[in-house]
């Protein structure tokens, strides 16, 4: 009785091994939760109170979303962008995966994706029945395809459609984009579209976060959303801004979203309008620095001659890399660090590596983000003792990864 294309199809990794932690920890065992990615952070109090003012709101909205919030959201990204987006670019959806669904539903065309990339974007483009390119990447490029390379797999046919998912800070490796220049050269030669997945760009290390949209924006569709930087996954609350030159691509999402989710949820988006229209750069500052500082503690005290990564630029996310040949696939591998330490960690396989990469992703945000912001407030350097204190799974996760490894 089911469709043969989604047959093969299995519930997403990540809110899988959400899952798999919450069962293994109710049933009282000590895990170590670097599998999902969610933020550490608690939302914003004027903006939970926006929210709470707000309940009461029971009307349907505009199926692309409520026009204050598309305002305040085309001024914030205006502001930060080079580009001058009006409300009717921005597109407000339950959650950008859901937005991400419908792209692939209704582009014709080739997808391609780099490896590694995001769980969803693949089986995403199999239910839009969108033919995948996979790029390969390599760590000395940041994990990011270089222009060449992009253009190879074009060159093989340039009569077609195609479409890039670009996602820096990447989930999964923690690297900024560095070549968006190159990239953007590729995108106006050619039928390239790209979509910027730019869900953790607030939570960029440093602070000179660039977008491909600085580059070609009339080829780039931005999407992002409240999950990351606002702390508030649950809420889910994401949009999509595409260009005017894009606009056929916004109308029929529009159609899709009518037929479909019809509008996100109106308390929610009310709430939403406080987050973009006021100022939150306290809050994000101190988010950033926490998750730097703890990123770099895993690296640090992870890394070694055994165990391979770059240091994290952005986000919440590394990509450990052990150097061994005890395990026929990386998954295997993330069963056996389960079993035997406890730490929950996804393959790299989920992320597009074959599965014989003993690579795996590893999400440092297992502690609690508010006692953290609570003791730092203006300190700009955490130090090990704040670590320490505030993020022991961290420290206890890192410990016994690191004692595993040692094993190999
Ligand atoms: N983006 C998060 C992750 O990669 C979780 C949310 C999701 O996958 O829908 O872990």
């Amino acid at each position: 009785m089911l469709k043969d294309l989604v047959k093969n199809l299995e519930p997403s990794s990540t809110l899988k091994i959400n899952e798999i932690s919450n069962e293994l920890q109710n049933k009282g065992q000590n895990i170590i939760r670097f599998g999902f990615g969610q933020s550490p952070f608690q939302v914003p109090k004027d903006i939970v109170n926006e929210l709470k003012n707000n309940a009461h709101q029971n009307t349907y909205l505009s199926m692309q979303g409520l026009k204050e919030l598309r305002e305040v959201v085309a001024k914030y990204t205006s502001n930060k962008k080079k580009y001058n987006y009006q409300s009717e670019n921005v597109i407000i959806g339950p959650g950008s995966k859901e937005l991400m669904f419908l792209l692939h539903v209704i582009f014709d065309g080739e997808i391609i994706l780099p490896t590694p990339s995001w769980v969803s974007y693949a089986p995403q483009a199999i239910l839009g029945r969108n033919k995948i390119q996979n790029l390969k990447t390599k760590r000395e490029n940041n994990w990011f395809p270089t222009a060449e390379d992009l253009e190879k797999i074009i060159k093989k046919n340039t009569n077609k459609n195609y479409l890039l998912f670009l996602n820096s800070p990447n989930n999964p490796s923690g690297q900024v984009c560095k070549n968006l220049n190159e990239i953007s050269d590729v995108a106006n030669k050619y039928n390239l579209i790209i979509l910027s997945d730019e869900i953790y760009s607030e939570l960029t290390f440093e602070d000179d976060y660039k977008s491909i949209s600085d580059f070609c924006p009339e080829k780039t569709i931005i999407s992002t959303g409240l999950s990351k930087w606002c702390g508030a996954g649950g809420w889910r609350l994401g949009y999509f801004i595409v260009p005017d030159s894009l606009k056929l691509i916004k109308d029929t999402i529009n159609v899709l979203a009518s037929e479909t989710f019809s509008a996100v949820s109106a308390p929610i988006q009310y709430a939403a309008i406080q987050a973009y229209d006021k100022d939150h750069t306290d809050f994000i500052n101190a988010s950033r620095n926490i998750l730097k500082s703890v990123g770099k503690y895993v690296y640090k005290n992870l890394s070694s001659n055994k165990v391979l990564i770059n240091e994290p630029q952005g986000g919440f996310y590394l990509m450990p890399e052990f150097v061994t040949k005890k395990f026929k696939s990386s998954s295997e591998m993330c069963k056996n660090i389960l079993k035997k330490t406890g730490v929950a960690l996804l393959p790299g396989s989920d992320f597009g590596f074959d599965k014989e990469r003993l690579i795996v992703r590893l999400s440092f945000t297992d502690f609690n983000g508010q006692n953290f912001m609570d003791e730092i407030k203006d300190e700009h350097n955490v130090s090990e003792e704040l670590i320490k204190k505030f993020a022991p799974k961290i420290v206890e996760g890192v410990d016994k990864l690191k004692k595993w490894s040692k094993t190999l």
